[in-house]
């Protein structure tokens, strides 16, 4: 139903309502109060000067009005509690005066100074308060001042709206779930604790039970669907795997294994490869990506920057110099010329490798024969862009690679619909970078330890506050770091600035002169968060680091330590904050994203950018684990059985799911 239906609400309002995603009363609705306020009266002698009570009181005083200044005016008066006669003030509401009769009983809501005897109130009721009083607190919504927002709801509420109820009867009757109607009353008025558990427990199962579903449903797509079968020249790739300069870790070997049987098999290859920063993901790649082609099948590879394009761009043809393959480069920055050339080529097919970021979605890029699409930190692209790379083909093979860590048991949940293979183990040599959490007033220290490594030949990065996530001021927080570390140096160590703001050519510039040692320390904003790699690197300095999650600090970690040297971290910050510890303990991801969970809880799971899909109202999948495995089971037999066929509302729901996903 539409908001402009509910009595009394104006055009301003629903626009309001609009911003905040709230489209239809039911919107309205399941906006949830996000916690509780319980009130229950105090007896003044249990007061302290600090908290906030509400009392019970008598008017015993007709009260005064004196105007302070223009836009502030007290209204005093005196009460008797408990037959103690306190005197009471409340500023800005003059217009109380006439209805605050002698012999009235209301309730004070305030704070109480038992030395000077005065209740400072900042809001009075006519009425006694009783019991306790369960009270909702939602967050706010730009534009709507609290009471509106529980007027609207109210005036919803009273109108008696029969919702249908989503959840199949018979769930709902197996775990005695209120109905949808009963939840929303009750989350929104609860006259008890119990009003507000049965509501929640309602409405996190429907959320999880959706959730699941959804997964449910797209592996039981995915395994119904049948692909190519790829037959290629397992002699070439044996010999390409000899040739690499190092030896795969067995954890790459056993990926590599299970992807080229995804390739062989008819089934189409839905795979994430989870391995932490570092772990050497990019190989296992290559090798999949050159079985792809060695059966005559092209590849995308899509990156979410165009610095990681590029690298992995460099790196992959670099690694498959001595193949006959045309490897190219697909990024937004290129002249027109250039992207012309490029749709040319790989619509012949003769492209057999693309590489590149969203650019790769171009409508008017088509493939001869595209087999193998490739999506790094697949969680960074929105819904619609995996989906059109994907229509480029037919039944195309996909496999999907993060760093980001999370806790596998999570992992599987959340990519229930696809195969894993995980990458735990490091290559070898590999050393565990020393952390350290420094305040900010100690930097002399870091500062020493990076002139140091420098003279080493080594290379440092330095990450840059992120201030709001607002880009002038980052970019501003860059360059005043550039200043203090050029004070610092006298201007004797050569500095390389990057920030998102800057043209390809000069980022290129920047991140090619790191490469390749001519600068020594690279200042930038998160733009090299993932996958950039130097060797020479041993020193990762991160400004604000209580700004970030675990999970991304350890990521941005990962840009060192990627040799056999000796690495550090620094986390700089303010105050010391305990979970950062954590990174100085562990350099294991998993563990790491353990942790970051038991601080932060799911919000932070995918660092940046959290995936619409994963959002919930109420459920906390960390909190609600026991109900989110039971919810997976119940929607495995729903999909299996194919017990929503015929329901709308399932319906509309499949019609909705992110397919690429
Ligand atoms: P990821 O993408 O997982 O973060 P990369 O694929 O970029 O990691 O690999 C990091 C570095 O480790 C690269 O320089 C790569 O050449 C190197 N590397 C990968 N696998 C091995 C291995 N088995 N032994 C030694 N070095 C390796
Ligand atoms: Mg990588």
């Amino acid at each position: 139903m539409d908001l402009n239906h509910i009595k009394g609400i104006g055009e301003k309002t629903v626009s309001y309502l609009h911003n905040a995603s709230i489209y239809s009363v039911e919107d309205l609705l399941r906006f949830y109060p996000y916690r509780y306020q319980i009130l229950s009266p105090s007896l003044l002698e249990e007061t302290s000067l600090e908290e906030v009570v509400t009392i019970n009181v008598i008017v015993s005083q007709v009260p005064q009005v004196s105007y302070i200044k223009r836009n502030l005016n007290a209204l005093r008066f005196v009460c008797e509690s408990n037959g103690k006669r306190i005197r009471v003030t409340i500023f800005n509401r003059a217009f109380l005066k006439r209805n605050l009769v002698v012999g009235k009983k209301i309730s004070l809501t305030g704070k109480y100074n038992a030395k000077s005897n005065t209740f400072t109130a900042n809001d009075i009721k006519f009425s006694w308060l009783d019991d306790a009083k369960i009270i909702p607190v939602y967050h706010s919504i730009k534009g709507i001042r609290p009471i509106t927002l529980e007027k609207l709801i109210d005036e919803v509420l009273q109108n008696n709206l029969q919702l249908e109820d989503t959840l199949p009867l018979e769930l709902k009757e197996k775990y005695r779930l209120i109905s949808i109607s009963d939840a929303l009353l009750k989350i929104h008025k609860p006259k008890s604790k119990e009003d507000v558990k049965q509501a929640r427990r309602r409405i996190i199962y429907e959320e999880l039970f959706e959730f699941m579903f959804k997964i449910q449903y797209l592996k039981q797509l995915k395994h119904e669907s049948v692909g190519q079968t790829k037959h290629f020249d397992q002699k070439k790739l044996d010999c390409f795997i000899e040739s690499l300069p190092f030896s795969l870790t067995n954890d790459q070997r056993k990926a590599v294994d299970d992807g080229l049987k995804d390739l062989e098999s008819s089934r189409c290859m839905n795979r994430l490869l989870l391995g932490d920063v570092g772990s050497g993901k990019t190989i296992v790649a290559t090798i999949l990506l050159y079985a792809n082609a060695l059966a005559g099948y092209q590849t995308a590879f899509l990156a979410p920057t165009e610095i990681l394009a590029e690298q992995h761009f460099r790196s992959i043809r670099g690694l498959l110099a001595d193949s006959s393959l045309e490897i190219d480069l697909m990024v937004g920055s290129l002249s027109k010329k250039e992207k012309e050339n490029i749709l040319e080529r790989c619509q012949s097919g003769q492209i057999d490798v693309l590489i590149g970021t969203h650019a790769l979605l171009n409508e008017n890029l088509f493939f001869n024969r595209l087999g193998f699409i490739i999506t790094d930190e697949q969680h960074r692209f929105g819904v619609n862009q995996r989906d059109k790379l994907k229509s480029k083909a037919v039944a195309p093979d996909m496999l999907f690679m993060s760093a980001t860590p999370i806790p596998r048991t999570y992992a599987l949940t959340i990519y229930g619909d696809m195969d894993t293979s995980i990458i735990k183990e490091k290559p070898k040599g590999r050393k565990d970078i020393i952390t350290k959490v420094v305040k900010e007033k100690d930097l002399r220290e870091v500062l020493l330890k990076v002139l140091e490594e420098i003279k080493l030949g080594h290379q440092v990065y330095v990450v840059a506050p992120m201030i709001e996530e607002s880009e002038e001021s980052t970019l501003k927080n860059v360059e005043l770091l550039r200043e203090k570390f050029d004070l610092a140096y006298h201007g004797k160590i050569p500095m390389g600035v990057l920030h998102g703001k800057m043209k390809k050519d000069q980022k290129e510039e920047v991140m090619h002169d790191f490469k390749i040692g001519k600068s020594k320390i690279l200042i930038s904003t998160t733009v090299v968060e993932v996958g950039v790699d130097v060797s020479l690197a041993t020193v990762m300095i991160i400004f604000n680091a209580d700004r970030f999650g675990l999970a991304t600090l350890h990521q941005l970690r990962g840009r060192v330590g990627r040799s056999d040297l000796q690495s550090y971290c620094y986390l700089i910050c303010n105050e010391d904050k305990e979970r950062l510890h954590v990174l100085e303990e562990s350099n294991d991801g998993f563990y790491i994203s353990e942790k970051d969970f038991e601080f932060r809880g799911e919000g932070d799971l995918f660092g940046v950018k959290q995936s619409g899909d994963m959002s919930f109202s109420l459920a906390d999948i960390r909190r609600d684990y026991d109900i989110l495995m039971v919810a997976k089971e119940d929607a495995e037999e729903y999909v299996v059985k194919k017990m929503y066929s015929g329901s709308q509302h399932f319906k509309e729901i499949i019609e909705k799911i992110d397919f690429t996903n």
